[in-house]
């Protein structure tokens, strides 16, 4: 959706204008799902150019490009944002009197984009053995599937190997006018995670890489393992970038503040992350398995796309909270979300340990409720959980290319959905889902071990 806003505002201490300027007005345009992300989003990047965002004296309205018609300026302000995400002008009132003219201003910040991306390679490289029994000996950490790669995305993959996953930084999505661009990429390269030595990751997950999956509290022990594991290791990459990103913008207040903001709510996340990992190490070191909690989806037909996660469930299936994402006091329930292949198909897996029973029987029984409610399919109701919430998720080629213009359109539009960094997660974000042109075949859900 595209808002209109137009704000007063006052130049920054420091800024040149202050001199100059009596009075002065921002006209934004913004590419928003919800008025409160069009007022941020204008609010992030007038900040960034200096200027204090004010009070709004018109908008949040939606607009089209009709309401430009006869308007140079406005419509290639319109046109900007379309393609880029936002943009604005700026209007002032001279000492003197004068309006002065709008002025050009770019948005793409004063960083050139070839230094952001060196320093995500950087951090990209950088890796350890995670394994609850590494050492001195983990010296060789190899780039490990997080998502399988001979049962799993072998089977998704074109003739030329290659799966389909989206790009989820930011300057991409902008660049794509606000819509999640996909990218071709080669099963070798896809999903992988530096996360264990080339040692520790063939001898423990040897059991879940070579056979198909079947109910067994061990094996769900070790996907759920490998997915949490490939979750540290994000979020501490995710850190790592924007402590830097937050250094390189060092003249810039307003982008220097927002991502030392990310940078530490990734830490929040990290350390809960590394606490439910304990709880995993000592499974696998005492082989004791008894509080694994899992419930399995099985699907009939072929798989056509493969996922592999652990998340901190925030709302469930009719809007209702499951746990306060914002409250920082206790430790979040984390679930893990995997599909694997299996003896007749394949599944989707939903793992987790006791003490997040909390938080992951009410996501799981919120589920069940919908599912029971018959509104939608019970497909329906996965197929947007999983292609809303995830980014570890590759597809499979021929099936996207099996998908009308219509239906590619909608698939972008719902990974798109909680991707935008200035919108609020909409808390019924799962109640109405938009999947119904996506069938997954459900033909079992199986809860084990039995309580
Ligand atoms: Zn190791």
């Amino acid at each position: 959706m595209t808002y209109f806003i137009q704000a007063r505002i006052t130049p920054n201490e420091g800024n040149e204008s202050k001199k100059l300027v009596a009075s002065a007005f921002a006209v934004c345009i913004s590419n928003a799902k919800s008025e409160i992300g069009a007022i941020s989003q204008a609010r992030y990047h007038i900040n960034q150019y200096d200027w204090v965002f004010g009070e709004i004296t018109d908008g949040p309205i939606l607009v089209d490009e009709s309401d430009f018609a006869e308007r140079d300026i406005g419509l290639e302000l319109y046109r900007t944002a379309i393609r880029t995400g936002f943009s604005f002008h700026i209007i002032g009132v001279a000492i003197d009197g004068k309006e002065r003219a709008p002025r050009e201003i770019r948005i793409d910040g004063d960083i050139p984009m070839s230094q952001l991306l060196e320093v995500e390679k950087r951090a990209r490289t950088q890796g350890e053995c995670l394994h609850f029994d590494s050492g001195e000996n983990c010296t060789n950490v190899i780039y490990a599937h997080s998502i399988q790669k001979k049962s799993t995305l072998s089977s998704i993959c074109d003739d030329s190997n290659h799966v389909l996953m989206r790009y989820s930084d930011a300057a991409r999505i902008r660049k794509n006018g606000g819509k999640i661009p996909f990218r071709r990429i080669g099963i070798k390269e896809a999903s992988v995670f530096r996360g264990f030595c080339s040692y520790h990751d063939n001898q423990l997950f040897e059991p879940i890489d070579n056979s198909p999956f079947h109910p067994d509290p061990r094996l769900a022990t070790l996907i759920a393992y490998r997915s949490i594991c490939k979750e540290i290791i994000a979020k501490k990459y995710m850190i790592r970038v924007e402590e830097q990103f937050s250094e390189l913008h060092e003249k810039n207040k307003a982008t220097r503040n927002l991502f030392q903001s990310y940078a530490l709510g990734g830490k929040i996340g990290l350390a809960m992350l590394e606490e439910h990992k304990i709880e995993f190490d000592d499974m696998l070191e005492t082989e004791n398995y008894q509080n694994i909690r899992c419930t399995m989806f099985s699907m009939s037909g072929a798989p056509f796309f493969a996922c592999s996660t652990s998340f901190f469930p925030d709302y469930g299936f009719s809007g209702e909270v499951i746990q306060n994402r914002k409250d920082f006091s206790y430790c979040h329930g984390l679930i893990a979300c995997n599909t694997v292949a299996t003896n007749d198909g394949w599944a989707l897996l939903f793992i987790w340990h006791a003490t997040s029973d909390f938080a992951c029987i009410p996501f799981i029984n919120s589920m069940r409720s919908a599912f029971r409610e018959k509104k939608y399919s019970i497909s329906n109701y996965i197929a947007h959980f999983l292609f809303s919430s995830f980014e570890n998720l590759a597809i499979s080629p021929s099936w996207f290319n099996s998908l009308d213009g219509f239906q590619r359109d909608m698939l972008n539009d719902i990974m798109t959905e909680n991707a935008g960094p200035f919108d609020p997660l909409d808390s019924s974000y799962l109640k109405n889902p938009k999947c119904g042109f996506i069938d997954l075949k459900i033909s079992g859900i199986t809860d084990f071990p039995t309580q």
